[in-house]
């Protein structure tokens, strides 16, 4: 095993903003490639795609990880576009989760590709696992995410249960006119399986073909719920990241709620994301990044890319600016990011 801590750098530790955030959770998106075309994250027509020569290579990411580390990184989240899509994911997983820094290494997937890659990805070490799923009714699914992809990404989520990951997390976007019928739905999935979900407000990021105005924020979303049940509070645990979680009674799983334009939760953000072409982003609703992929491939020393961190961790706002209404955007687009 690689020793991860061994530092050369000049005044390693904490990356720590002037709001005192700890930032230790690295998102990386390791493709911009997706077998999905959500409509609210993937514009009309054809999306320029990212050459090959563009995205970091997996040595890329896992020297930059490296670097992460040794100013203080301990969670990362894989992602995409859909991660699944690119070759060698798998394996990048398994070197990951055998850092011993890293105290945390998961998955963001679609889980179209979930149910034959469950198992290695299980025996690659990874636990925890967030699925994104927008509908329970196939016809839906396809109508939001422009494949008939239902039942593969169901297949997924049930072979993913079976071989025991845990937490597994369900994302839904709740759209006005789209699946806001299915909001009750989604809750009573938390009844009788143990999964967690996730309602996650809809961010005006990129150009896609969803509007600001058939978002739905946490507050009505929460009010649909408790028309099933009452909603008990459940304590954040150390993984935990934004979601306010709830359980109905006597269910098996959770219901969350992620609201990054009803009530700001950048006082307690501790993400750096790092894009599939090599940018570092402080913020998801931040246009604001240093790129780290000129250095890293023009013979840059880990001192000089560790600068980089620490340049756009003094560079974080300390909140994002976007309103609810939709007045301002996130120019990037999602599937680059990460989410
Ligand atoms: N392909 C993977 C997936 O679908 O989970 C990972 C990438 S995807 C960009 C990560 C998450 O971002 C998904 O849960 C997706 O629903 C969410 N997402 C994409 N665009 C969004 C938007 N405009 N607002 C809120 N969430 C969004």
């Amino acid at each position: 095993m690689e020793n991860y801590m061994d530092s050369g750098l000049t005044g390693a530790g904490a990356l720590v903003d002037r709001e005192k955030r700890h930032l230790n959770y690295l998102r990386i998106s390791i493709t911009d490639r997706c077998n999905l075309r959500c409509l609210y994250c993937v514009p009309e027509g054809r999306i320029p795609k990212l050459g090959h020569d563009e995205i970091l290579s997996y040595e890329e990411i896992l020297r930059l990880v490296k670097i992460g580390i040794q100013l203080g990184i301990r969670k990362v989240r894989i992602t995409g576009g859909e991660p699944l899509v690119r070759k060698g994911a798998v394996e990048l997983l398994g070197r990951l989760a055998r850092i011993r820094e890293l105290k945390d290494v998961s998955l963001t997937t679609n889980g179209v590709l979930l149910a034959p890659n469950a198992q290695r990805i299980f025996d690659a070490g990874i636990r925890r696992i967030n699925i994104s799923l927008d509908s329970l009714d196939p016809k839906k699914y396809a109508q939001i995410t422009g494949y008939d992809r239902f039942e593969q990404v169901w297949a997924g989520i049930q072979r993913a249960r079976e071989i025991g990951f845990s937490p597994i997390k369900i994302n839904v976007v709740a759209m006005r006119g789209i699946n806001d019928d299915e909001i009750a739905a989604f809750g009573r999935l938390s009844l009788d399986h143990p999964f967690h979900v996730r309602f996650i407000e809809y961010m005006p990021i990129g150009n896609s073909r969803a509007r600001s105005q058939d978002q739905i924020l946490t507050p009505e979303i929460q009010e649909r719920i408790t028309a099933i049940g009452e909603l008990i509070p459940v304590g954040n645990g150390q993984h935990d990241g934004p979601a306010r979680r709830y359980r109905l009674a006597g269910a098996r799983g959770e219901v969350g709620f992620i609201s990054a334009l009803s009530h700001h939760f950048c006082n307690r953000c501790n993400r750096l994301r790092l894009t599939a072409d090599g940018k570092l982003r402080a913020c998801l609703l931040s246009d604001r990044h240093e790129s780290l992929k000129g250095l890293l491939r023009n013979g840059g020393s880990d001192e000089q890319l560790a600068e980089i961190f620490r340049i756009a961790v003094r560079r974080k706002a300390a909140e994002h600016q976007l309103c609810p209404d939709g007045a301002t955007r996130v120019k990037d687009q999602m599937q680059g990011i990460g989410g």
